[in-house]
């Protein structure tokens, strides 16, 4: 089989493929390849017709289709060549792909590769709900394309497990569309979707969010006839008496996504255990050297605004790899410290600024975002409110990386 020849193939039409692309074309790669296997581009955003896309960037509330065909023109501006339903089924350390789409199998050889394949949902199984398995149980999202897709009301009285952004999201649009949300139950104390989105999706609507508590029965042979709701203790024990009936006819899970990483496990890209995503450099270039990544699938993303961003500087980095053959020397290491969860980059060069994300553990209150190089304090940050639900976005200007010695800490203190 004969191997065409790319500068620049990236892996995934959402968000942040559409921004590698462009970034990648406009910053002088020749051949520029995206490869999607849906029949649309705009990923994730074409199910969200919800607003609250682009306000980070546009400075205003964009739904996802909008927002989608603000990057859909600029790629074509650009003259990125789409394949279209056309799936990556495998990837070489080497950065060959094999593709599959209607015409058949084909191989592409890249100079450089931008993974952007997004996320999938937990399901069911992978939680471990006991009970029968009656029709009914959905994951949030394929709920969100039944309804927004394809007209398809998918039951009259429902409950939500998980109270992450698209559990909230679907509580709202199943009221406006006449179905009784009985409540959202979250296991853990505190809700995992964003704060604008309790008030806006269940404070708005009357829809109580049961704190500590999840589903530990489902009940009907045919057809979900309601569910189990019990109490979760500190120790994640569920708690003596508090089990109670609630009934229904459907059951939405939105407890979660998993990064598509398949592929980039298969090229033997490292991974960071906490995110489910390659570690990076501040050029997102990963463990393999002209292998680049953004979007959902090097984190979770509660704003497709940061997605977009760092899948530009992706791109950008894909073609200076493609057209020089290497980057910049990455000599401070990055980790994370006391309270913090993950921070992303791992490594940098110090030679530029750098936009770091990272999450926190728990939630706080009136606390600092500390950067440190030994006991030198290379940036504090104060953050009025942390939750673990809400990715923040700390900006360090290169000159700051000078002060102290060794890795870099990003810890949370007083
Ligand atoms: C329900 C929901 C509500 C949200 N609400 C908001 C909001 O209000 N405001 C906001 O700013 N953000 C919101 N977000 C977040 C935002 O939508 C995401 O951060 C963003 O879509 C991530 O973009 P992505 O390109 O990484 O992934 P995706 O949009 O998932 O795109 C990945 C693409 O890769 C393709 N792909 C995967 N594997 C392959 C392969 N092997 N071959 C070819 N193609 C492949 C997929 O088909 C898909 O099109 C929401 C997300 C969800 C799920």
């Amino acid at each position: 089989m004969k191997t065409e020849k790319v500068d620049v193939a990236v892996i995934g039409g959402g968000p942040a493929g559409l921004a590698a692309a462009s970034s990648a074309k406009n910053s002088g790669a020749e051949n520029v390849v995206l490869i999607e296997r849906g029949e649309v581009l705009g990923g994730i955003l074409n199910q969200c017709i919800h607003d609250g896309f682009g306000t980070k960037i546009f400075g205003e509330a964009l739904t996802g289709p909008e927002y989608a065909q603000i990057y859909i023109d600029k790629l074509e501006d650009a003259g990125v060549e789409t394949l279209m339903e056309t799936m990556v089924l495998d990837l070489t350390p080497d950065r060959e792909l094999t593709i599959c789409s209607e015409g058949g199998i084909r191989k592409l050889e890249a100079s450089s590769v931008v993974l952007a394949m997004g996320c999938r949902e937990r399901t069911r199984g992978a939680i471990r709900i006991p009970g029968t398995r009656p029709a009914g149980v959905f994951t949030a999202g394929v709920v969100q394309d039944y309804m927004n897709m394809r007209n398809i009301l998918v039951g009259r009285k429902a409950v939500i497990l998980g109270s992450g952004d698209i559990g909230l999201i679907m509580a709202r649009r199943l009221s406006l569309e006449g179905v009784k949300v009985e409540c959202v139950a979250e296991i853990l104390p505190y809700p995992s979707g964003i704060a604008r989105n309790i008030v806006q999706c269940l404070d708005d609507f009357d829809i109580p969010l049961y704190l500590s508590t999840t589903v530990v029965d489902i009940h009907g042979t045919d057809h979900v006839e309601g569910i189990t709701l019990a109490s979760v203790g500190p120790r994640g024990g569920i708690v003596p008496g508090s089990k109670r009936f609630v009934e229904c006819d459907t059951l939405l899970l939105s407890v979660g996504l998993i990064a598509e990483n398949e592929l980039s496990r298969k090229a033997g890209v490292e991974m960071n255990p906490v995110t489910g995503g390659p570690i990076v450099d501040d050029q997102f270039q990963t463990s393999i050297p002209g292998f680049f990544c953004g979007g959902n699938c090097l984190q979770v993303h509660d704003l497709v605004d940061y997605a977009s961003l760092e899948s530009e500087k992706a791109g950008a980095s894909a073609t200076a790899y493609a057209n020089e053959g290497r980057l910049p020397e990455q000599p401070i290491t990055v980790q994370p410290g006391e309270g913090v969860r993950y921070v992303v980059p791992n490594t940098l060069s110090g030679a530029e600024a750098v936009d770091f994300s990272l999450r926190v553990g728990k939630p706080d209150e009136d606390k600092y975002v500390v950067f440190k190089r030994g006991d030198q304090v290379v940036r504090r940050m104060r953050q009025l409110s942390m939750e673990p639900s809400a990715m923040i976005r700390i900006r360090v200007r290169a000159d700051r990386f000078n002060k102290g010695a060794g890795p870099l800490t990003v810890e949370v203190a007083d």
